[in-house]
């Protein structure tokens, strides 16, 4: 059975109104919420080790009572469901009060071994903070999420997980991509589970409302629960010290994402988590043709601003503008600026350490970085797929460099032919480069394959799930959830899942184009 303690509602204020309805919600962290009660929910798929964290087993996931409460039908002991309040900055502007407008909390679980996780449904009805929208997701969307928050775990990068994925047997109305062609799509409900959702926005509305003591209550608790080790060092327990450790989670989080070609789409600040995760799967996707100016988000596609290369800079700027908020708090901001500059600092030193890892040098040196930057405007013009190529650069025989073992990666015949000596005289370089450390090849081997996945959930794969589900047949999701535990291993049998994108997939809805309707 799971236990509760939900600390959130009792050391925050809630909001003492029950009516809901899009409101404007002051003075409060959270409103009382009860999710809306689905017509047939089925339990498609779960993540087992998600499961065993929260100390459920198979049997448990599969009872009525469980996969009641995890399309929000039904309510276990302890859980209490409430929606919290968030502001945030959307594409660069202010944009007020947003909050959990389709996300409804159930409580914290406090595992066996004291660990403590957030439970949230997704799609699970509308709440105050819904605005104009209906408080549901579509499978489609939901998919991504569940199968993306495993993946990402699976390679190392911090996330939000999915405990489980319901169908609903209810139909939602999406106008994809907001060109007047609406279409009923099957609901479904995605239940999440991370440390702490708390997300940059919960400050930032508050600070800009001037409503300061909530601001302080709220810092004050956020590091009580969700940074045990500073709030229980009495010299560490300061401000300044919990956003120097917030610009490192992000900063290192950011390198992921850089490393394993992932991008998140709509880096709002309101999808910004305290703890450094990566959160709301949206309109994500991952980098196929190596190309830093690619975003998967068609709302994002004229102005780019949250393509892949820019990540790292928007991060920054969302830490700037949580820095605005926390500034409320603190008679002098050299604290906060220095540690946004810690951010910078840290994010230099672990790209290279990420980057060296993904070209098996012992270490970065000053003059790898010019190495690198050929690379990339190689893989950039040549159209290079980014993580065939990494993975298969292990295989490169240093003592005589060929093109043959990376010429996999590449997706046109005309550009792989235009750049052929480039991509020759740039395996030289980098074959002279890796003799000067002169490593056994078993040790730079296992150092490459530890830092360049095999498998990730290539758009297009994603979207194959996601049409089979849709006829009723979730074998692929399953499939896919299975392969992806193992990333970094061959897996006999299973390569038809590390594949390339195909043709098909190019310029599909789906592969390539997503939008924030989900
Ligand atoms: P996003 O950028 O998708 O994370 O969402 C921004 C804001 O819109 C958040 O406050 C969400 O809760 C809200 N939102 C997005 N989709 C819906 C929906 N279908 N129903 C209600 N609120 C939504
Ligand atoms: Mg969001």
């Amino acid at each position: 059975m799971l236990q509760f303690d939900n600390r959130f509602l009792r050391e925050l204020p809630g909001d003492p109104e029950r009516r809901n309805e899009p409101r404007q919600v002051f003075g409060a962290c959270w409103s009382p919420v009860d999710p809306t009660p689905v017509a047939a929910p089925r339990l498609l798929a779960y993540s087992r080790e998600v499961a065993a964290a929260l100390d459920l087993d198979e049997a448990a996931m599969q009872t009525p009572e469980m996969v009641a409460a995890l399309a929000g039908n039904a309510l276990l002991p302890g859980m209490v469901t409430y929606a919290s309040c968030y502001g945030g900055h959307q594409f660069g502007q202010w944009a007020g009060q947003l909050g959990d407008g389709r996300a409804i909390l159930l409580g914290e679980v406090i595992n066996r071994r004291q660990q403590r996780f957030e439970l949230q449904l997704k799609g699970a009805g509308p709440t105050p903070y819904s605005r104009r929208a209906d408080g549901r997701a579509v499978l489609r969307s939901s998919i991504r999420e569940f199968l993306c928050s495993e993946a990402m775990h699976h390679l190392g990068v911090p996330t939000t997980r999915a405990l489980s994925l319901v169908g609903t047997g209810e139909s939602v109305v999406r106008d994809m991509f907001y060109d007047g062609h609406p279409v009923a799509e099957p609901g479904a409900v995605v239940c999440r589970v991370a440390p702490s959702f708390t997300r940059f926005g919960h400050f930032e509305l508050l600070a800009a409302r001037g409503e300061r003591g909530l601001l302080q209550r709220l810092v004050d608790f956020t590091i009580a629960r969700d940074f045990p080790t500073l709030h229980s060092d009495p010299e560490q327990g300061g401000l300044g010290l919990w956003f120097s450790e917030i610009c490192e989670r992000t900063a290192r989080l950011m390198v992921h994402w850089m490393r394993v070609g992932f991008v998140h789409g709509v880096m709002n600040t309101d999808n910004m988590s305290i703890l450094g995760l990566t959160i709301d799967y949206g309109p994500y996707g991952w980098v196929d043709n190596f190309d830093p100016g690619w975003t998967p988000n068609t709302t994002d596609a004229s102005s780019r601003r949250y393509c892949f290369a820019r990540q790292p800079a928007i991060a920054r700027w969302n830490l700037e503008r949580l820095a605005d908020a926390l500034a409320r708090l603190v008679p002098r901001t050299d604290e906060l600026a220095a540690a946004l500059e810690r951010y910078d600092e840290i994010y230099a030193a672990e790209f290279c350490a990420a980057f060296a890892g993904k070209l098996g040098l012992r270490a970065w040196r000053h003059d790898d970085a010019e190495l690198l930057e050929d690379l990339f405007e190689l893989m950039r013009q040549a159209e290079i797929d980014m993580t065939e190529f990494f993975r298969s650069l292990a295989r490169l025989d240093i003592e005589q460099p060929h093109l043959d073992v990376v010429l996999g990666a590449c997706y046109r015949d005309d550009l792989r032919q235009r750049y052929s000596t480039g991509l020759t005289r740039w395996l030289a370089r980098y074959a002279a480069r890796l003799r000067q450390d002169g490593e056994a090849v078993a040790t730079r081997t296992a150092r490459m394959n530890a830092a360049n996945p095999r498998f990730v959930l290539r758009n297009y794969l994603a979207q194959q799930a996601i049409d089979h589900a849709e006829q009723g047949d979730t074998q692929m999701i399953h499939h896919l959830l299975e392969v992806l535990r193992r990333p970094y291993d061959e897996q006999a049998g299973r390569e038809a899942f590390s594949a390339k994108r195909p043709d098909w997939a190019r310029h599909r809805a789906g592969c390539s184009m997503l939008s924030c309707s989900s």
